[in-house]
């Protein structure tokens, strides 16, 4: 029966020697088969002097158990240092001082990919500073080059935490194989900030660039020309675009639904307002019967009309399979009909379009694909909406990076492997 806990235990060089259930906790017993055990000062083989004190840390649940191993370390005097100190031996599989076992800290961190602290805390009948403290010491708050091979795509967004706030912060990131990572958060989205972390990538690292992605914000572009000069290209991808557009719309929809509820019946009115949804939808997605209604909408709006097919058709026009001079061509295409229109919405986005038309251009050589960027949006759009409260930059990139490598990192087998 022993053997059977030994086996399940699989720590390395570990023996059970008894166990007992108190209080639905499992309490097992342990010694270390391990003899090494160097001086902590000298590193020499120290000569046996017992046991030390007795460590009880939290391991694996077993069958819904808590479980707890208690052990008492060999300890060692040495010989050959003048004061003779003693040293406590320390196993791979927990960390010396801690209340873990190496393999519990990291259940605790995949229980926090896409969870909250007091969520996990709860389940695991932890208090939150505990939690916390796992995250804090295990999960770097900043980048980690040793974790990298390159970088590939180097994004930068910039996100509000709070609604309405001007507390901006900036998130770096690297895209490699469809797989995005955090480099950095940063507070602000001063120029000076970025560059200086943009400097700060190791040489080695900068090389392996392919391009910058970047929102159409001048700060951030003239920070990547600035460090990376003209050998790497500064990309606007088409999600930047497209939020930039779509905004247009949705500013001109709401001026002319509040002129039409001010104008139309109650009733004719009610009729409308699904369309609200219709014209944030895909236009291959949707339907016969939702085309009715928005056609419905588009006799009382002529100008929602027009917009609604300029939007389109620069959606088309990304859509569409073409390289960069063609798009080039189409792009001025496009702004000029907007132009010879009688909308206003465009205005500020024809401004925007035309400062950053090398790089809005840029995307369609290699069409670095958005997918991912909205994919990797989302994620922190729900750690904002999760974590609502963090407004610190290293508890924010650990939350990000759980989310985006962690399973990566800490889903292993009997995870004895640290970060
Ligand atoms: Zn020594």
């Amino acid at each position: 029966m022993d053997d059977f806990v030994t086996n399940l235990l699989n720590l390395p060089n570990t023996n059970v020697l008894s166990y007992q259930i108190k209080n639905e906790i499992v309490y097992i017993h342990i010694e270390s088969t391990e003899t090494k055990l160097p001086c902590r000062k000298c590193g020499r083989e120290t000569k046996s002097k017992g046991v030390a004190q007795e460590v009880t840390l939290r391991h694996l649940p077993i069958l819904g158990h808590p479980c707890y191993l208690i052990i008492k370390p060999k300890r060692g005097i040495c010989e050959y240092c003048d004061d003779a100190p003693t040293t406590n031996q320390r196993l791979d599989w927990y960390k010396y001082k801690s209340r873990y076992t190496n393999a519990y800290e990291d259940h605790i961190l995949l229980s926090l990919i896409n969870s909250t602290v007091s969520d996990v805390a709860l389940k695991e009948s932890l208090g939150p500073d505990a939690v916390n403290g796992i995250l804090q010491r295990r999960v770097d708050g900043q980048v980690n080059w040793k974790q990298f091979k390159k970088i590939g795509l180097l994004g930068i967004d910039e996100i509000s935490l709070r609604k309405g706030h001007q507390d901006f912060m900036t998130l770096i990131t690297s895209r490699v194989d469809g797989k995005t990572r955090i480099l950095a958060v940063i507070k602000g989205r001063e120029k000076d900030k970025i560059k200086l972390f943009l400097s700060s990538i190791p040489n080695r690292f900068k090389r392996t660039v392919a391009g910058i992605c970047s929102d159409m914000y001048e700060g951030y572009v003239n920070a990547a020309k600035e460090v990376f000069k003209e050998k790497v290209p500064v990309i606007v991808d088409r999600f930047h675009v497209a939020k930039l557009y779509r905004k247009c719309l949705v500013g001109l929809r709401k001026s002319e639904f509040a002129r039409l509820r001010a104008e139309l019946t109650k009733e004719d009115y009610k009729l409308l307002k699904p369309a609200i949804a219709l014209l944030r939808k895909n236009k291959e997605y949707v339907t016969k019967a939702e085309r009715k209604i928005l056609e419905s909408l588009f006799q009382y709006s002529p100008a929602l009309k027009v917009a609604y097919k300029l939007c389109c058709q620069l959606t088309g026009i990304y859509n569409s399979h073409i390289g960069k001079r063609k798009a080039h061509k189409k792009i001025a295409g496009w702004i000029e009909k907007v132009e010879a229109s009688d909308l206003q919405c465009f205005n500020t986005f024809i401004k925007t379009l035309k400062k950053f038309q090398t790089e809005i251009v840029a995307y369609f050589k290699g069409r670095n694909t958005s997918g991912f960027v909205e994919g990797f949006n989302n994620k922190v759009k729900v750690v904002k909406r999760r974590c609502y409260g963090i407004y610190n930059e290293n508890s924010l990139f650990r939350r990000l990076f759980l989310d985006c490598t962690g399973y990566d990192t800490f889903l292993m087998p009997q995870g004895l492997q640290t970060i």
